[in-house]
């Protein structure tokens, strides 16, 4: 038997544990009387999973299996201390997401642990279920409200104020959040009280019984326009350097997005290259090989083209990029967008919603633009402060509500701020608040929220990092994580020089990120590094990234040098590549596929 240490060290990994041993794992499994699978009302396995199951390096996965009698505390111990060791050690080196590492929730809320704490229904509606940290979570939201210039404190009768809740799972759940809200509100969905509950009560109390008049709302779309068939078919743009949780949202809400209905309405009359096929997304400013920022002047164009035919345009920028960290100037693209917007009449319009009664209807926007900022929302706030104070010698774009046009905004929790598990925000304005067609009772707040439970340990936690860094102590950390990103930067380029070799090294100016050639296995491991393809003048790239967060120091930084000084520490990749027949956001007309590309998406 091998001891925990010596399994911890994953270049022993190998020597001890497979192929020679998967044989006898499997036989000690067939005789173990405890395994899953040995009483007659549940399933056997099919085959050891053991042998089944990815290589991790320093875990047993026998000593994690579970069985029908539990494991014994020896067992358990054992385990754990494996977990343990793991976590920590993998923790240690951590650098490839924009994901904090560092923070001490423990000291006030570990006893939470033992805690059902759930914030199911509408943060601003108590509730009956009383275990909650909604008045937490109110407190975390008017903060962000501020930070990001809404209108606060939330007031359902002030369509100015803002709107909005702590996210269950991360970012990509407010990205499905603000899509659903903007597909909605564009497409002229309606919630209308239902005139016909009395009716039916009244009727139903006929037969003797009591009955109660429900609270029922009815979800309405608005009627078709003769003189505008596409007025409430909403059409989405987003740059190709957009999160993969965008493109998915996009299929789970059924929204189309230009390249679609370009490819299957208007095959050749793609306004960036009349007669070619239709960019599948926006291009992204100078390509692959640029900062990874929105290009405005194409959107602009991209968008007219739709907005002249009347369809109702749905954008989403991004707020510090995944791969890339780049930041979609919004301030500028709304500037450019409003006007041609307000040529074609979506700036403001009628949307009726009495097809009997030409007098009641609501005044919308005709475009909803939303940002996801899943790292950037909760950083460059405080970069922009230090800014301010003369600290820093640039900032990043607006994106937040100073901007009139900004509909909704979605955050991760752990992404700058770090917390034991995923979560996040999502804001918008009462005004274009979407209510879900029914209404509950029995939880007693509305349901107005994606999911019906949401933890309410996300709240607690992002209240416990608010209540401990003051703007001052974020402004500290903005500035902290700018000059290591700087540190990492020049010795990768000390790096290359004493290499010899170009390393493909690149920052977005003010992203969190270096990205670099792509590393070996070992080190991609070691450091939980996240690879990326991209393609620079034809050349098939493989690139690696770190990302900066606060709790990596110039150390970590000095050991992947270090690493990546040695040998084979870069993955080998082809020279010359043949020239690609095609340019690879364009493809051939699809029929009716849609395309969710993962390339520059970080989704590896
Ligand atoms: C991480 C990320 C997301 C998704 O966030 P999760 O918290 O992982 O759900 C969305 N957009 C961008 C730009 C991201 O970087």
């Amino acid at each position: 038997m091998m001891s925990i240490s010596d399994e911890q060290n994953p270049r022993n990994l190998k020597s001890y544990l497979f192929f020679s041993q998967k044989r006898e794992l499997w036989q000690q499994t067939e005789s173990d009387s405890s395994m899953l699978g040995d009483a007659t009302s549940v399933s056997p396995a099919t085959k050891e999973p053991c042998s089944t199951y990815p290589e991790v390096p320093g875990i047993t996965y026998k000593n994690f299996k579970l069985s029908s009698t539990g494991l014994t505390p020896e067992q358990r111990t054992a385990a754990l201390s494996q977990l343990q060791n793991y976590q920590s050690g993998q923790k240690t080196h951590f650098l490839g997401y924009q994901v904090n590492q560092s923070f001490n929730y423990s000291e006030d809320l570990k006893q939470y642990l033992n805690y059902h704490i759930n914030n199911v229904g509408d943060p601003f509606q108590s509730g009956n279920f009383t275990v909650n940290s909604k008045f937490m979570e109110r407190a975390v939201l008017d903060y962000y409200a501020s930070l990001w210039n809404a209108r606060w404190p939330h007031d359902p009768n002030d369509p100015e104020s803002y709107w909005g809740y702590v996210l269950t799972m991360g970012c990509s759940e407010g990205n499905l959040y603000g899509l659903w809200n903007g597909r909605d509100y564009l497409a002229g969905k309606f919630l209308l009280n239902d005139p016909m509950v009395e009716e039916e009560a009244r009727k139903a109390s006929l037969s003797g019984e009591p009955r109660s008049v429900p609270r029922r709302l009815i979800y309405q779309q608005t009627p078709i326009l003769e003189e505008n068939p596409n007025a409430h078919i909403p059409i989405a743009f987003y740059s190709e350097d957009t999160h993969y949780s965008i493109i998915k949202a996009m299929r789970v809400m059924a929204i189309q997005n230009f390249y679609e209905i370009g490819t299957e309405k208007y095959p050749d009359e793609n306004p960036l290259a009349p007669g070619q096929p239709w960019p599948k997304e926006v291009p992204s400013q100078g390509g692959h090989d640029g900062p990874g920022s929105i290009d405005i002047e194409l959107l602009c164009k991209l968008v007219e083209f739709f907005a002249a035919k009347g369809y109702p345009i749905l954008v989403c920028f991004n707020y510090g990029t995944t791969f890339k960290g780049a930041y979609d100037d919004v301030e500028a693209a709304g500037k450019a967008l409003l006007p041609i917007l307000g040529k074609y009449g979506l700036d403001k319009r009628k949307v009726y919603y009495d097809p009997e009664d030409p007098t009641k209807y609501d005044i919308r926007s005709g475009y909803w633009f939303h940002v996801d900022g899943a790292l950037g929302a909760a950083y460059m706030p405080f970069i922009e402060m230090a800014y301010n104070m003369g600290k820093i010698s640039q900032r990043g774009p607006n994106f937040d509500f100073r901007l009139p046009f900004v509909h909704s905004i979605a955050m991760s929790g752990h992404k700058w701020i770090g917390a034991p598990l995923p979560c996040g925000i999502y804001m918008t304005k009462t005004k274009y608040q979407l209510r879900p067609p029914d209404d509950p009772e029995y939880i007693g707040s509305q349901d107005t929220t994606f999911a019906g439970s949401r933890n309410g340990f996300s709240a607690m936690v992002l209240w416990d990092y608010l209540a401990k860094n003051s703007y001052e102590a974020q402004v500290n950390k903005v500035l902290y994580t700018e000059n290591i990103a700087n540190y990492a930067y020049s010795q990768l380029k000390v790096l290359e020089e004493e290499l010899g070799e170009d390393l493909w090294i690149a920052r977005t100016p003010l992203s969190l990120t270096i990205r670099f050639k792509h590393a070996s296995d070992d080190i991609v491991f070691k450091y939980s590094l996240s690879g990326e393809t991209l393609y620079v003048n034809g050349q098939k790239r493989e690139y690696s990234h770190i990302f900066i967060m606060a709790h990596v120091t110039t150390a970590l930084i000095d050991e992947l040098i270090q690493d990546l000084s040695q040998p084979g520490a870069f993955l080998r990749q082809e020279e010359e590549q043949p020239e690609l027949e095609t340019d690879i956001y364009v493809t051939h007309k699809p029929k009716k596929l849609i395309h969710v590309p993962h390339t520059g998406r970080g989704f590896k």
